[in-house]
């Protein structure tokens, strides 16, 4: 039977304890949580940092997150001189360049175009489909197509030095992912001088967290070099290139590819820093998940992971030696920052 008097004596209880809750959690509160590093934006790579240096014009006058990293990618993807992004990009074996993006937001809406051609900025398009479309990935010809719709320009994107270097790759067509060249031989004056395979694949990720407290991020890439025509890899899915979750951080990822999407590996640092795990800890557990599973194929390869929390941390953490980040703040505007690794 309902018991009335017991029924007020509980519930008085719980209200004081509720106060007793807030009350401590007023003191607590406040000096326990770390101030968060706002704005700040990190990407993938040594190129990151002139496209840190464009998403932080967004972010230093109060900008979204999701316009910075916009604008940070554009960079890279006009740069003709990088050969792993965008313009400029190397080709698949067909000698076609073809473009991976994806873009996601604060409210969890994501955007994604693969194996785009002809189109300079796969990362606005990928913007498109997530403002535009009720869709989150689209795809080749039809990719295309809602490019074009949308009004952007059709451009040839292999450049003379891009379709070189193809040239001489097609001599042997031997497909072999290189490690990390674009540290050792990222030579931006004269790319055109390094022999055929020596760009042969990077990505820029990048992640932003800007003065609201509001995190985005955008990945683009022209992928592996030679792949298979058609080929995707991890830059333009959801979970595997990049995972933004506003409430926890948000994570990206370059090398390749195959490895990440067989992990969801963005994804799972983002869940790993649910778990507490920082930025660091959490790609570095994801990296082990890809060497743990198949510990020959890590020994010749080459994945990094970079993450930021909602406080504004960051860490990253790659199988091989040589993957860096960039990253841009209050305090410092071009840091590039080796990240640690397995081997
Ligand atoms: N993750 C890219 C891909 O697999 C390439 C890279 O970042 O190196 O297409």
């Amino acid at each position: 039977m309902f018991n009335r008097r017991k029924f007020i004596k509980a519930s008085a209880l719980s209200t004081a304890l509720l106060a007793i809750d807030k009350k401590s959690m007023a003191n607590v509160v406040p000096s326990a949580v770390a101030p968060t590093n706002k704005p700040i934006v990190i990407s993938t790579w040594d190129f990151g940092v002139a496209a840190n240096a464009a998403a932080w014009k967004v972010l230093s006058a109060n900008g979204k997150a999701l316009d910075a990293v916009e604008q940070g990618v554009w960079v890279p993807e006009a740069d003709e001189s990088n050969q792993s992004v965008g313009y400029g990009g190397l080709p698949d074996r067909d000698g076609k360049v073809t473009l991976d993006a994806c873009i996601m937001d604060e409210a969890g809406n994501c955007g994604a175009v693969l194996a785009l051609e002809y189109i300079v900025h796969p990362i606005s398009v990928a913007r498109k489909v997530m403002e535009k479309t009720p869709h989150v990935m689209l795809a080749g010809d039809g990719a295309l197509q809602f490019a074009l719709e949308q009004g952007f320009k059709k451009e040839n994107l292999l450049t003379p030095a891009s379709e070189k270097a193809w040239k001489e790759w097609l001599k042997q067509a031997k497909y072999e992912p290189v490690m990390n060249i674009e540290n050792k031989l990222y030579d931006k004056a004269s790319p055109q001088k390094l022999p055929g395979n020596q760009y042969n694949h990077d990505t820029i990720g990048m992640i932003a967290l800007d003065a609201k407290g509001n995190l985005s991020g955008a990945c683009t890439t022209s992928g592996m070099a030679y792949k298979l025509h058609g080929r995707v890899g991890d830059s333009p899915i959801i979970g595997a290139g990049l995972y933004i979750d506003n409430e926890i951080g948000g994570a990206t990822s370059t090398g390749v590819g195959e490895e990440v999407v067989r992990n969801v590996g963005s994804f799972l640092v983002v869940e790993l820093m649910r778990q507490g795990y920082s930025p660091e800890d959490a790609c570095k557990e994801a990296v082990m998940r890809i060497i743990k599973k198949k510990p020959e194929t890590a020994k010749n390869i080459q994945v990094g992971f970079l993450a930021m929390n909602k406080k504004g941390e960051y860490g990253a953490y790659a199988i091989q030696k040589g993957f860096t980040y960039a990253v841009c703040d209050a305090k410092k505007q071009d840091l590039v920052i080796k990240g640690k690794s397995y081997y």
